[in-house]
């Protein structure tokens, strides 16, 4: 359990003292720094196909170097980027680091598809949408191994911007997800009006499933809708073996979580395929 240790330790475990946007002016500097000097990495986490127990993709977690031995999380910079107008720049970066990390994993015999998280802040900016558009415009027939994830809030602020880049995107033919299911205020109406492939239940509404008779509901409904409008269904965050074993055999597609795997390193993630793929737990 040393690899679940070593890439979920928290900030608390760090030197690194993370600056809120009002305490600092000076941590978006750093940010901006950082961008430039290219140091922020990528950390994958796999996907598995439930039914399979094949590798369905991985999602990209974007982290910040500091040193070889401190790296900060997203939640400690994604608010400040998005506030100090820095958000585009980095998603930019996110996507450029992911398609080149495809690009490696292939020559190494790894073909897989690649989640990235999007911003919805990013969507009233009209340039963010031809960038992202270009960057997957190069890719071709190869845009169908990326997914763009949004959370449900965020496209919930502004549905007609949303749907205009995400619809863009869908034609290129990217996938869209539909992130941490559950916990916002969307409207089943206006998720439906764009067109995602795949629905990611949030962590708290998969943690204790097994036995949890008000989640199983959430569940299997939402898994019965997915199914009639062709989302597939990713259980997100599954830390427990009963929880993935019944969450498997209710005909979930997709699963990802800390009992498979933690978001790993890129060299970290080819040496777990190459082993076969092992779950953690
Ligand atoms: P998310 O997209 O919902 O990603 C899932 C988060 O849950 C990740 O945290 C992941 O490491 C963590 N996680 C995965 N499995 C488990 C589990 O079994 N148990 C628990 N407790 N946690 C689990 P992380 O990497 O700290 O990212 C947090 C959030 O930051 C992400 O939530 C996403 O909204 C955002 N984020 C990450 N990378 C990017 C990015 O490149 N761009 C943008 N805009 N946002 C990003
Ligand atoms: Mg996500
Ligand atoms: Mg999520
Ligand atoms: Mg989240």
């Amino acid at each position: 359990h040393s690899l679940l240790r070593l890439y979920t330790q928290r900030r608390d475990k760090l030197d690194f003292k993370p600056r809120t946007a009002q305490s600092s002016p000076l941590a978006i500097e750093e940010l901006r720094m950082a961008l430039t000097q290219r140091r922020f990495v990528l950390h994958y986490q796999p996907k598995i196909d439930m039914q399979s127990g094949q590798l369905a993709g991985v999602e990209a977690l974007v982290r910040l170097t500091c040193n070889q031995y401190q790296i900060v999380f997203p939640n400690d910079f994604i608010p400040l980027c998005e506030a100090h107008g820095l958000i585009d720049d980095l998603s930019y970066e996110v996507i450029r680091l992911a398609i080149e990390q495809q690009k490696r994993w292939q020559q190494a015999g790894l073909d897989t598809a690649i989640s990235v998280n999007l911003s919805a802040v990013s969507f009233a900016n009209e340039a963010f949408s031809g960038r992202v558009m270009q960057q997957v415009g190069e890719l071709g027939d190869a845009a169908k191994q990326l997914i763009f994830e949004v959370t449900e809030t965020a496209i919930i602020q502004d549905i007609g911007k949303a749907l205009s880049i995400l619809t863009r995107l869908r034609l290129s033919g990217c996938g869209l997800s539909i992130d941490d299911y559950g916990t916002g205020y969307s409207s089943i109406k206006q998720l439906s009006q764009i067109p995602f492939t795949e629905l990611k239940i949030d962590r708290s509404l998969i943690e204790g499933v097994s036995r949890k008779a008000h989640l199983q509901v959430i569940f299997e409904s939402t898994l019965s809708m997915c199914n009639k409008l062709g989302l597939k269904v990713v259980a997100e965050g599954i830390e427990k073996k009963s929880d993935w074993k019944y969450l498997a055999a209710q005909g979930c597609h997709i699963g990802q979580g800390y009992y498979y795997s933690p978001p790993m390193p890129e060299e970290d993630l080819l040496r777990w395929w190459q082993a076969g793929m092992p779950a953690l737990s």
